[in-house]
Formats: C-alpha cells, structure tokens, sequence
C-alpha cells in the first residue's frame, strides 16, 4: 500500500477492525518514510462471474434467472420460498468461490441439480430431464432409478 502523502511502499497497519456487519475491515496505517496516518478499508469482492453459454457468447450472471429456473421446476411442490432462497445463496457462493471471472452455464446447470436433487426428487427429475436434453425414455428411466437408489 503506498503512502497517498509522500508515495513510498512502506506503510505499517498499526490497528485492524471489523466494521458494523463484519464485512469490512478498517485498517490504520503509518507511513514508515513520512509519519502521515490514514484509514484503509477492506472488503471482499462479492462480484459473480459471468456465464459463458453453450453458443460461446457472454452474459452477466442473472439471480432472477436462476430463480425462476427453481420456481419452474418446483411448481406445485411442497418446497418453501426460505428453501429456495437458501438454495440460491448456496449456489452463488460456491459460483462465487470458484475465484472464477467466468463460468460456463453448464456449471449453473449442474449446480442448480445439486440443490435440487436435495430439496426435491421429483423437480429434480423435471429440471434434469429438460436441462440435460435427454434424448428417449430410456435414459429418462435410468436417472429416476439413479435417484431412487440414492434416496434409499
Ligand atoms: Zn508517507
């Protein structure tokens, strides 16, 4: 961090404390060359990577988006609105957590089908059958008894 007094590089964190919620880190430093004191705030950089989709173009990560794929396939089922924001906060997360400036939409996908197949079997199945395109019964019937002897 350089001194914005003097400009040299050798500044010293002389105190270090959260802020209000915890998100945010409040550093005093000294200029180790001129003696000048000044504040620094640190905060972690809550920035979703952008999607890359199946065509190669680019598109800004949606939260809406992601939240009306769940509502869609969870219609008429017995999973709260909580759940299903609890699902989308632990998605995000972990997209987030990637460290990844991009992801594929693929990567959404199979998140989403994680969190599903937790919450409930059957908009699973929905969700799965239309996002991995399946191409007859057969490999229809095989997920439903992949998913049947998991839950057992
Ligand atoms: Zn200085």
């Amino acid at each position: 961090m350089y001194c914005p007094f003097c400009g040299t590089d050798d500044t010293k964190v002389i105190d270090s404390r959260l802020v209000a919620e915890g998100d945010s880190v409040r550093r005093r430093r000294e200029c180790q060359t001129c003696g000048e004191r000044f504040t620094t705030f640190e905060t972690a950089e809550l920035v979703m990577p952008r999607i890359v989709k199946r065509d190669g173009s680019h598109e800004p990560f949606n939260e809406d988006k992601l939240l009306h794929g769940l509502q869609t396939a969870l219609e008429k089922r017995p999973v709260g609105v909580e759940q299903i924001e609890g699902a989308i906060n632990r998605i995000m997360h972990r997209l987030r957590s990637t460290g990844e400036r991009e992801l594929p939409s693929r990567r959404v996908g199979e998140e989403v089908m994680t969190e599903l197949r937790e919450l409930d079997g059957v908009a699973y199945v929905r969700f799965a059958s239309v996002y991995r395109d399946f191409q007859d019964v057969s490999e229809f019937q095989a997920e439903i008894q992949k998913l049947k002897s998991d839950l057992q």
